[in-house]
């Protein structure tokens, strides 16, 4: 039998405030444990949570950006369960009315657009952390994490592949570092997400039984994690069984699911309106206000970028995927607007490369946008060849300095006077005279022999395109 995947997302975005979303402490990470719960974090009776307003226009922000209906009547509700990093027996989240609801993204799948269906978006607090590991038979809980504020991003089932999924992951990605409201380190925990997946037969209309997908913390892992689970599932289907609803864990090192709890084990989390907050009410006022001031989001960017800089589709959705590197480029061009396609062909090119190579962040590049400009307009005047500039390049990312100190410091300038190209290709010719024959009776290919010596006894830096020229002007007549 043909078997169809159905994934949906849940994808948790920290937002990016400078304190908590019900108090003032901090949200930095990294501290000591418990230097950055307050009060309130704890939860030692009598405290009140009080709304972050900047949390709430993030949500917003992203709501507007996914052309999404912004509720501007929200409700906080109280999700109740017990966990030892959870003190006060609850998460305050929303459930009846989120801020964000339905809304749309497009994703691109090897040069398919599609369209995923975003159900909502709702405010919540994280919880804290629970350390195994420095304590021996013990477990730690640090609440630093306690009340940062997250959106929770939940999509409609329309993800028909992993690839699908991974495609959407990154765009929503791409997004929330576009407007600025997540730091999107998946690292540290501020950008994760729960896969549910379910298979059916192909054709079939209704839904199959899903699993829920827990701890997936990178692109690659959500792949491999929904791989293997659509795998377990199709098996268990074939062999006459039956999916149970439940929720699985997914074990990296073993590239495995396994589960955590079933249907029947779920929490019963007694939602109710929490009384301690009032209802949020956002005017239009806000609403435009914030709309304002959204930045240009990536599709818009990705169609500016073929217009004004000529780039082919490929290239501008490279550079756009995201803001740091659209930024970065938009800098290069800046040093050198006559050629933004060549830029564009060096951070995709060398650029990109070293930073996969050194596994760096673009905006941990060694080279600046303005030091690639510089050594991108040395290529263009002339002044060194494409490959020169490679190893100008490696020098520059070495912190040997700009270009033209490299250029001056080697002795890399190109040779593009033909009065000292014209001796070293006579002195060629003449050490080849069997090769000068054979071109003459028509072996026209030696040419990029000759052109070879040429380039070899200047160690690369004639011109090439010049020495082209004279070789042809002294072999042909
Ligand atoms: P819950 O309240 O248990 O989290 P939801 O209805 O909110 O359940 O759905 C959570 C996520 O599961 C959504 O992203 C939704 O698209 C997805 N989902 C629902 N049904 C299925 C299914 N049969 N297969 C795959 N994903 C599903
Ligand atoms: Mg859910």
């Amino acid at each position: 039998m043909e078997w169809e995947t159905v994934i949906g997302l849940e994808i948790h975005t920290q937002l990016r405030t400078k304190s908590k979303i019900f108090s003032g402490a901090s949200t930095a990470y990294g501290a000591e444990p418990n230097t950055q719960a307050c009060a309130v974090d704890i939860a030692m009776p009598g405290v009140l949570p009080v709304m972050n307003k900047e949390a709430a226009r993030m949500a917003v922000k992203f709501g507007l950006a996914v052309g999404a209906k912004i509720n501007q009547t929200s409700i906080f509700d109280r999700k109740n369960y017990f966990y030892p990093d959870l003190p006060k027996g609850y998460q305050i989240s929303q459930l009846e009315l989120p801020i964000v609801g339905e809304g749309t993204i497009t994703i691109d799948v090897n040069g398919e657009k599609k369209t995923i269906g975003i159900t909502r978006a709702h405010l919540e607090e994280d919880a804290g952390k629970s350390l195994h590991e420095d304590f021996h038979g013990m477990t730690g809980i640090d609440l630093n994490r306690a009340g940062t504020p997250l959106i929770e991003i939940v999509s409609e089932p329309d993800m028909r592949s992993a690839t699908e999924a991974v495609a959407y992951l990154k765009t929503i990605h791409s997004l929330v570092r576009y407007l600025d409201i997540c730091d999107g380190n998946m690292q540290e925990g501020s950008f994760r997400c729960d896969a549910n997946v379910s298979v059916r037969p192909k054709g079939q209309k209704e839904f199959g039984t899903r699993a829920e997908l827990k701890n997936i913390n990178s692109f690659r892992f959500v792949e491999k994690a929904i791989d293997i689970e659509v795998e377990r599932q199709i098996d268990i289907l074939e062999s006459g069984g039956r999916v149970v609803q439940e929720t699985r864990l997914y074990d990296s090192d073993k590239n495995e699911t396994r589960s955590m709890r079933s249907k029947e084990e779920a929490n019963d989390y007694r939602y109710f309106p929490d009384p301690d907050l009032p209802k949020m009410v956002l005017d239009d006022e806000v609403i435009e206000e914030i709309r304002a001031e959204l930045p240009e989001l990536p599709d818009a960017r990705c169609k500016r970028f073929i217009d004004e800089y000529s780039l082919s589709d490929y290239d501008a959705e490279t550079l756009t995927a995201s803001r740091e590197l659209a930024d970065y480029y938009e800098a290069a061009v800046k040093a050198l607007p006559t050629q933004p396609k060549l830029i564009a062909n060096w951070v995709n090119g060398e650029l990109a490369a070293g930073l996969n190579r050194d596994n760096l962040n673009i905006t941990d590049s060694p080279v600046s946008a303005d030091k690639l400009g510089q050594l991108v307009a040395r290529i263009d005047d002339n002044t060194i060849s494409g490959k020169i500039a490679k190893e100008v390049f490696e020098a520059i990312w070495n912190g040997e300095g700009s270009a033209d100190e490299i250029i001056e410091k080697r002795g890399l300038k190109q040779i593009s006077d033909d009065s000292a190209i014209e001796p070293i290709i006579d002195e060629i010719l003449a050490n080849n005279s069997g090769q000068v024959e054979q071109y003459k009776g028509g072996n026209t290919k030696l040419l990029g022999f000759f052109v070879g010596q040429v380039m070899k006894a200047t160690q690369g830096k004639a011109n090439p395109k010049q020495v082209n020229e004279l070789l042809r002007k002294k072999l042909d007549n």
